[in-house]
Order: C-alpha cells, then sequence, then structure tokens
C-alpha cells in the first residue's frame, strides 16, 4: 500500500460539511515542504475543491511524485486536506496539505474535517452486525453507480470501500467514455455510429475472447448510462470533442471536463450524500456469507482489525475493481509481465475480493490477460494523459528516430512494439498544430510542469532542440519528420495506415515526451450474465451476487479497448444495483 491516509469518508450521510453556495473562485496558497515552500492554486466552487494546480515546488521528483498526484487527488475526492502523508514523503506531503488549508483559509471556505478521535470513535461505535438490502463492496464508478441505482429502487443500502478515500481507479483514470450515437457526434459529422458497430470493434479488439451477450447489453445501454450520467449525475462533459481511441471503428469516446475521472468520482459523492448512502471507507470485505441454500446474503469485513458484519436482504454487488496493483497476482497470472512493469492503477487495485469471490463459488475467467498501457512516466508507472495528443496525430518514435507502429494501434500492440525497442521505450512527438486540437497540454498542466520538471519532457522551437534533448540522431529525426508531413490526411500513411491520418509536422513548436508500458487493466475476473449475475463453474447465476466493472472478466476478452472502462463500471454497475434492490423486495 504506497499511501497511508485516515479518513472514514461520509461514514455516515452528511460528514461533508457543506457552507452557503460560493461562486467559483481560485486562490494561491502555500506551505512548508521539505526543500522549500510549495505554492497550489486551488480552484472552490460552491465550497467545494474543484481543481488543485502546483505553482512551485522543489521537492524530490521521486519520492514526492505521488503527493502531487494519489494525495492531490484525495484532497479532491473528500473536500478535505485533514489526509495523512503519503508514506515517504511525509514532509513533501504536510507542505502540500498546507498549502492548501492556507488557500481555503484565505478563500473563507470550511474544508471537511476528518477528525481523527471522531473517526476511531465512529469505528468504535460502528455496529458489529447491521442489515440492509443491499451491500455494495468498493466504492469506484461501478460501486458508486451500483449504490445509487438500488437506492433509486428504493432499496436501504450501504458501500464499503477498504481505502481510506473513494474513487479506486476509476479516479485516476482519464474517464473517457464510449457511447455510440451520443450528442458530440452529429457535431462533428458523424452519423453512422451504432451500438452493433461499437459492440463489434469490442468483441473484435478483445480477440473474441469477450462475451457477445454480455458486450451488447454494455453498448446498447451506453448512451442511456452517458446521460444519466450528465443529466442526473452532474457530470460534465466536453460538448464538442470526442477521443479516437485505438480500435474503435467510429470517434464515439465523451471526454468528462478536467479530462479525469475526478469529475465523475466527485459528483458520484454528492449524490451519494444527497441521497444518505452510508459510505464507509477503511472497511475491507473479507468473506462472503452464504445461507444454507447457497445464496450470499452478506459479507464479513473489517475495519481497524475488528470484525463487521453486513447482512444483505436482496444481495452483494462486487465492484472491486481489478488486480493491476498486485504485482504477485498479476505475474501468477501471466509470468511474462514481471518485476520491469511499474503499474497505473490506484494502490487499492490488489484482487483479493477476486479470491472472495472464487471462494464463494464464482467462476473467474480470462485471468491471464493483462493490459499494459503503452504510453506512462518511466519513472512512477502512471499514465501520460498529456500524451493522449496521440489521438490527433502525435508520433511514437525509437531512439533511433524512426517510427515503429501505428500510432492509433491496440494497447497490448503498442506496448509489444515499445518493448521490443532500443532500452524498452519511446518518445511522444507532436506540434502545436496536433496540441491546438488536443489540447492536452491545457488540459494537464500538472502533469507538464511535472514532467519537465522531472527531465523526461522537453518543449522545443524546432527539431534540433529536441534532437539535443532525447539524443536522436538529427538527421533521422528530421527525415521521419518530413516523411510524416508529406503523408497527411486519412488513407496516405504509406508507412503504417494511421487510420485517422498524419498531421504535418514540419512546423514547431515541438513537444516530445519518453514513454514505456505499465500494467494498467486487469481484463480477467468473475464471470458475469448480462443482468450482472455472477455465474458458479457450471454457468449458473450464484443466488444474491452481482459483479460489475473492473472486477468482472467477458467484456473486454484479450485486451480492453480505451474508453470502454467506464462504459462498462456505470452500464453494469446500474444494472447490478438495480438488480440487488429488486430481490431485496
Ligand atoms: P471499477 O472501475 O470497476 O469501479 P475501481 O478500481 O474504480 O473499479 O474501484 C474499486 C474499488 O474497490 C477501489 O476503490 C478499491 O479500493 C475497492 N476495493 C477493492 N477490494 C476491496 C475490498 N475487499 N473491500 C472493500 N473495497 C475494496
Amino acid at each position: 500500500m504506497k499511501r497511508s491516509m485516515t479518513l472514514v469518508a461520509g461514514l455516515l450521510a452528511g460528514v461533508f460539511a457543506f457552507s452557503a453556495y460560493a461562486a467559483p473562485q481560485t486562490v494561491e496558497g502555500t506551505g512548508v515542504g521539505k526543500h522549500g515552500d510549495v505554492t497550489v492554486a486551488v480552484t472552490f466552487d460552491n465550497n467545494k475543491i474543484t481543481d488543485i494546480k502546483v505553482v512551485r515546488e522543489q521537492e524530490n521528483k521521486v519520492l514526492a511524485a505521488k503527493v502531487f498526484t494519489d494525495l492531490k487527488d484525495a484532497v479532491i475526492a473528500t473536500n478535505s486536506a485533514d489526509l495523512d502523508a503519503i508514506s515517504g514523503a511525509t514532509f513533501s506531503s504536510k507542505g502540500f496539505l498546507d498549502a492548501v488549508k492556507d488557500a481555503a483559509k484565505k478563500a473563507g471556505v470550511t474544508l471537511s474535517k476528518a477528525d481523527k478521535k471522531a473517526i476511531k470513535k465512529a469505528a468504535a461505535d460502528l455496529p458489529k452486525v447491521s442489515s440492509y438490502d443491499v451491500v455494495v463492496i468498493g466504492a469506484g464508478g461501478a460501486g458508486f453507480s451500483a449504490a445509487i441505482e438500488a437506492k433509486n429502487a428504493g432499496a436501504n443500502v450501504v458501500l464499503l470501500e477498504k481505502m481510506p478515500a473513494v474513487g479506486g481507479n476509476s479516479l485516476i483514470s482519464g474517464a473517457e467514455m464510449n457511447a455510440a450515437r451520443n450528442w458530440v457526434q452529429p457535431k462533428l459529422g458523424i452519423t453512422d455510429d451504432s451500438p452493433e458497430l461499437h459492440a463489434e470493434d469490442t468483441y473484435k479488439g478483445g480477440d473474441k475472447k469477450g462475451d457477445m451477450n454480455v458486450i451488447r447489453v454494455m453498448t446498447n445501454n451506453a448512451l442511456d448510462a452517458a446521460k444519466w450520467c450528465r443529466d442526473y449525475i452532474g457530470v460534465r462533459f466536453i460538448d464538442d470533442n470526442l477521443f479516437w481511441f485505438g480500435g474503435h471503428s467510429r470517434k464515439r469516446a465523451l471526454i468528462p471536463v478536467g479530462h479525469t475521472g475526478t469529475e465523475f468520482i466527485t459528483k458520484f459523492q454528492t449524490k451519494a450524500d444527497e441521497l444518505g448512502i452510508p459510505v464507509i471507507t477503511n472497511m475491507k470485505a473479507e468473506e462472503l456469507i452464504k445461507d444454507k441454500n447457497g445464496r450470499v446474503v452478506g459479507v464479513k469485513a473489517s475495519m481497524q482489525g475488528s470484525t463487521y458484519t453486513f447482512n444483505a436482504k436482496g444481495g452483494v454487488v462486487l465492484a472491486t475493481g481489478g488486480f493491476g496493483a498486485n504485482p504477485e497476482m498479476v505475474k501468477k497470472y501471466n509470468p511474462s509481465i514481471d518485476e520491469r512493469f511499474k503499474t497505473t492503477d490506484a494502490p487499492g487495485t490488489t484482487g483479493e475480493a477476486l479470491y472472495m469471490a472464487e471462494r464463494a463459488g464464482a467462476q473467474l475467467v480470462n485471468m491471464q490477460y493483462i493490459q499494459t498501457y503503452p504510453i506512462c512516466d518511466p519513472i512512477s508507472g502512471v499514465i501520460e494523459l498529456i500524451a493522449d495528443s496521440r489521438f490527433d496525430g502525435a508520433i511514437m518514435l525509437n531512439q533511433e528516430g524512426k517510427r515503429f507502429v501505428e500510432e492509433m494501434d491496440r494497447r497490448d500492440v503498442l506496448s509489444q512494439a515499445i518493448l521490443k525497442q532500443t532500452g524498452g521505450y519511446c518518445w511522444v512527438l507532436w506540434n502545436d498544430k496536433i496540441g491546438a486540437i488536443s489540447k492536452t497540454i491545457e488540459a494537464h498542466p500538472t502533469e507538464y510542469e511535472a514532467f519537465t520538471k522531472q527531465g523526461i519532457m522537453a518543449t522545443c522551437d524546432d527539431l534540433k532542440c529536441i534532437a539535443d534533448f532525447t539524443k536522436i540522431p538529427y538527421d533521422s529525426l528530421t527525415a521521419t519528420v518530413k516523411r510524416v508531413s508529406s503523408m497527411t490526411g486519412k488513407g496516405n500513411d504509406k508507412d503504417f495506415h494511421h487510420r485517422s491520418g498524419l498531421v504535418d509536422m514540419s512546423q514547431g513548436k515541438y513537444y516530445v515526451i519518453k514513454a514505456v508500458p505499465s500494467v494498467h487493466h486487469t481484463m480477467g475476473g468473475v464471470r458475469i450474465n448480462g443482468k450482472a449475475q455472477a455465474l458458479d463453474k457450471n454457468g449458473n447465476p450464484i443466488p444474491g451476487l452481482w459483479a460489475a466493472g473492473e472486477v468482472t472478466g467477458v467484456t473486454h476478452g484479450t485486451n480492453r479497448l480505451g474508453g470502454n472502462a467506464y462504459t462498462d463500471i456505470i452500464v453494469f454497475g446500474r444494472i447490478a444495483g438495480k438488480g440487488a434492490a429488486e430481490a431485496a423486495k
């Protein structure tokens, strides 16, 4: 576990205290880190933190990396700066948290208090046995969707989360969401998409190892799920652009404002608060309880060394995510993904709930299919969202300055191709022309600053400067850029058949970043049917057990296509929540 914060978020509905409405404002605050001042600019909207930009800091890039990513995300998700430090970066964490507190004070905003004594007391006050209609395990996108739908179907529901903060991988994801026939497509001239085409892309992209019945449920319900997020949950999507991820035959991924899962998770948390759904953090599900007829009727869980029983009249929804942050488990199921790989995943993505499901009789499938994300930080393993410019024409080069793959190909294809290059890494290069479309520098200013300081990213006026920075031979670099610029537009890339077309890169400014593949998504998991019911070894539903999201194993086959995770988690989270609520009636 990489971070150790102590927080019971929303233990009972209403733990988050909000003051009266206040207009959006951005205020700077300063704290003292290990190597001097840490200054942040915090944006508050209606008394809630919606964004934090690091303005100045001189902390150790490696040790403090998670302070400016994970801790920052946790502060935004919980609207609190009262969190414990990232282990190994105590002073940097304190400097950062103090800077946020300073900004809140100047802005006149009262942040949520995670009074540690109160947390201990809350844990002590928590009944050892409690009964609900529906128990949802895991507070990522799938878990929140399930809990909210269960509640709205009339169920008394509780959401258990083992980590100190909610969000899981859903929080740190780029959070794009595929939905055929979405409201942005016509604006971009896309009128020939369909859920069936989306299903075919998904099935093919996973080498036909997914379950087409389950996939069709996902793609047929995708648009409704996206509208639910937009209209009911309050998720804001960019209304004039979409992402075109590798393996998709159409551009169909909606982009949340901010290009990360923070937009979803903060809105989900607010909705759960509004509905009075208790979200109990630091509560780890350990065992599913079955009655004598084999029905799942509850969960045994632990918090601070004590055991708690949550009875579930209708059933339990397993929404515990994957196992990408568990290197032993990754290697066990796929020995080729060994210690060389870091991970992009949230620290709670350790998968022991899959063994819990297996002990309860669930069938695990496709466990060996583990996706590496091709474009990640060689130091921390996190995704370089800033290099999403790749979807708008950025090219991938090896150390010799040559392209070696179609940049829009599937993640597994790209990852394998990168590992075969000198040093097992690549450079992603783009110019202002591409940047004007993808706007990733503007969308990810903190990454831009951090990667630049870390020395893996450079911004240059010309290719000479790019060659000096990357040590790619200048002649080779210019030859490649010249060739790319001579083959622009759809259908003209004679070398690698870039599906959306190369872009003229003859003029700067140029941006370049070094990248490696990192473990990203575990495709395997619990076999479910289209009703999100967990199936046993014979393919029969296990009464009382539903599963949704990354913990399941039949949607993505060998390889999940970009933008399908959010579609998967919201669609099946909703179905599972409703199903379990119905069963309680
Ligand atoms: P998904 O994308 O499928 O919603 P996420 O990774 O976003 O998955 O969320 C899964 C959540 O489940 C994470 O926050 C993780 O910490 C939590 N979790 C995993 N195992 C357990 C467990 N045994 N008990 C409670 N929560 C768990």
